[in-house]
């Protein structure tokens, strides 16, 4: 288990680590930067701290495969939560508590579970997951640069 390092306002060569908290994808976190020419980029932690990627590319070449644009991580996101993989229930995020003999209706978003409630219907608990679903989306789609 990948286990994120506080790297806010640290130094990695050209690279400083800002604030926002890190992104996780496909098990990697990913930290925004600023580059010392002033590009925001997303560089993925371990890459960070073993010291391979050091500026956007402006100052050497680095193995940009580790770095991603705003623009690109926003991207991911969105075809990350945009899938439609229906599970047990039918429904993705949708699932059958047993114990409580309710749905449970839930979503992932940055590595992390969010819980959006129990409901009675089968029905409530996924208009209430599509209703996240969509206000998230359209958080991620804010934060696409317009220009890159
Ligand atoms: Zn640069």
């Amino acid at each position: 288990m990948n286990k994120t390092k506080y790297l806010n306002n640290q130094s990695f060569g050209f690279l400083t680590a800002l604030e926002d908290k890190p992104i996780k994808m496909d098990k990697h976190f990913y930290q925004k930067c600023r580059c010392i020419c002033g590009k925001i980029l997303y560089v993925r932690e371990d890459s960070l701290l073993r010291g391979t990627s050091r500026s956007c590319g402006c100052k050497s070449k680095e193995l940009r495969h580790y770095q991603f644009t705003e623009k690109a991580i926003a991207k991911m996101q969105l075809s990350k939560i945009g899938k439609s993989k229906y599970n047990k229930s039918g429904c993705v995020g949708v699932n059958w508590d047993k114990s409580r003999g309710r749905w449970q209706a839930s979503i992932r978003y940055n590595g992390k579970k969010i819980n959006i409630g129990r409901f009675d219907n089968y029905e409530d608990a996924v208009t209430a997951r599509k209703k996240v679903e969509v206000k998230i989306l359209k958080e991620i789609k804010e934060k696409i640069p317009t220009s890159n």
